[in-house]
């Protein structure tokens, strides 16, 4: 694994070792769900590895990267179907394609943009190219019966897209249907807060689904006009700003009043020095890399929010 600080410690794998099958639990007794982040079905095998408590960012752009042509609705259900049994019962949140922007698949012929991160992206890209998205979703409904399944949607900033979106969910629902081909009823849907616009508008976001998802690679380029991939601006690619701390917390308190769940699933999910705020504005589960899992329910289990919480919120959305 590597050399892994925590609080100035150095993390070893017989420490690591001894975490597996212990809680994410807070010194006074709160629970948090530690998931994994992942991009491939070959990472599969190290999210039961580490003891995640299931999957909570599946990227699905592998299965349309690499090849000249667009995945089948087969090729894509096999692989659906692969990582839900594998996971043997644990939730698996698959995000529905995030082309566009920094996700570049030739075949699509996306037409070039000037500014491709506010562009023709991810769900966007999906409810204008209508015939490839119904694959996708198709494939997910068919596969949701081999495990528990919640599929979400990146970079949504308005209502009108998420009610498209489930409307296709459930056109296709209907269809298989009438096909006689079996879907599982209990399958999630989710969005991803990536956008302010997200954020600002979660109360009524909220009550269309069923969770929350904070992609915060993304929140924080957008909430600071930050190109996340532009090195020359390292310095000003702030996640810890009060801004997008405060637009993390406006998203988890309007996730909660309305009864739904909220997790965060970008890098920031992992950062040890966030753990504390995570925990004392309620954040519900935290996606991570596999590797990060363990050192991450050691850093959870160090924590005593109730004698952090009001310092740690006063200091961070400042
Ligand atoms: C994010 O934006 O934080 C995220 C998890 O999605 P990606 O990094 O794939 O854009
Ligand atoms: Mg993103």
């Amino acid at each position: 694994m590597g050399n892994y600080y925590m609080n100035g410690i150095q993390v070893t794998e017989e420490m690591l070792e001894k975490l597996k099958g212990q809680p994410n639990e807070t010194a006074d007794g709160q629970r948090i769900n530690i998931l994994c982040n992942i991009g491939s079905l070959d990472d599969v095998p190290s999210v039961l590895q580490n003891d995640a408590g299931g999957i909570g960012l599946f990227r699905s752009e592998f299965l349309y990267l690499n090849r000249t042509d667009y995945p089948t609705e087969d090729d894509q259900f096999e692989a659906y179907k692969k990582v839900l049994s594998d996971m043997d019962g644990k939730e698996v949140l698959i995000r529905t394609l995030d082309v566009g922007s920094d996700k570049k698949i030739g075949y699509f012929g996306l037409p070039e943009e000037e500014n491709p991160a506010l562009g023709n992206r991810a769900l966007r890209a999906c409810l204008n190219r209508p015939e490839i998205f119904r694959t996708q979703l198709r494939a997910l409904f068919r596969a949701s019966v081999f495990g528990k399944l919640g599929i979400m949607f990146p970079m949504v900033s308005s209502v009108f897209e998420v009610r498209e979106a489930k409307e296709m969910c459930s056109d296709i629902c209907r269809e298989l249907e009438r096909e006689g081909i079996p879907y599982s009823p209990d399958v999630k849907i989710g969005i991803m807060i990536e956008t302010p616009a997200a954020a600002v508008m979660s109360d009524r976001l909220a009550k269309e689904v069923d969770f929350f998802s904070c992609g915060t690679n993304d929140l924080t380029q957008y909430t600071l006009a930050c190109d996340r991939q532009n090195p020359d601006l390292e310095r000003f690619f702030d996640p810890h700003h009060p801004a997008v701390l405060r637009l993390v917390k406006t998203a988890c308190d309007n996730a909660h009043k309305n009864g739904i769940r909220i997790g965060i699933c970008g890098e920031m999910g992992a950062d040890p020095d966030l753990t504390g705020f995570f925990l004392a504005i309620g954040i519900d589960e935290l996606s991570v890399s596999p590797r990060e899992v363990l050192p991450l329910r050691e850093k959870v289990r160090s924590v005593n929010v109730s004698l952090i919480r009001e310092k740690v919120l006063s200091d961070l959305l400042q």
